[in-house]
């Protein structure tokens, strides 16, 4: 059971799991390139404080898919559960690994403009690019 203190989740297989403490951010929707080819589609992720989540598994792997992040995922089942940017000290969680992500809700999507087209874009979500430039220049 989850709780606004207090979130669980893992990947498919159960050889990873985490628990994050505290709140999560709002969810973030991301249909840039790197996702497709990651996710296979847009992803959608919350965020915390690195210091808040305890991560356990040895099948946890970690992948540098840029040259500001890594993506952590299941090297026994290919679940994507985590993207831990190299500039500050924050992971996100893609939400669909939490146990109980139903009480989060959508704060925004970016890169839209990227999404290769082949499912709507939703219409009831801001586009925070401007806002997302701006907190990844401030660090
Ligand atoms: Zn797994
Ligand atoms: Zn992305």
């Amino acid at each position: 059971m989850s709780s606004p203190e207090h979130h669980t989740g893992g990947c498919h297989c159960g050889g990873v799991r985490y628990v994050a403490h505290g709140a999560l951010r709002p969810i973030l929707i991301c249909h840039c390139h790197d996702c497709m080819k990651i996710i296979g589609t847009s992803i959608a992720a919350t965020s915390a404080p690195m210091a808040n989540v305890e991560i356990t598994g040895d099948s946890l792997k970690w992948y540098q898919s840029s040259d500001i992040a890594e993506r952590g995922f299941c090297d026994i089942c290919g679940a994507s559960l985590f993207y831990k940017p190299l500039y500050h000290q924050h992971i996100s969680i893609t939400a669909g690994t939490l146990d109980d992500a139903s009480v989060l809700t959508c704060g925004g999507q970016i890169f839209a403009h990227d999404h290769p087209g082949f499912m709507p874009i939703p219409d009831d979500v801001p586009h925070i690019d401007e806002k997302y430039k701006a907190f990844k220049n401030k660090t």
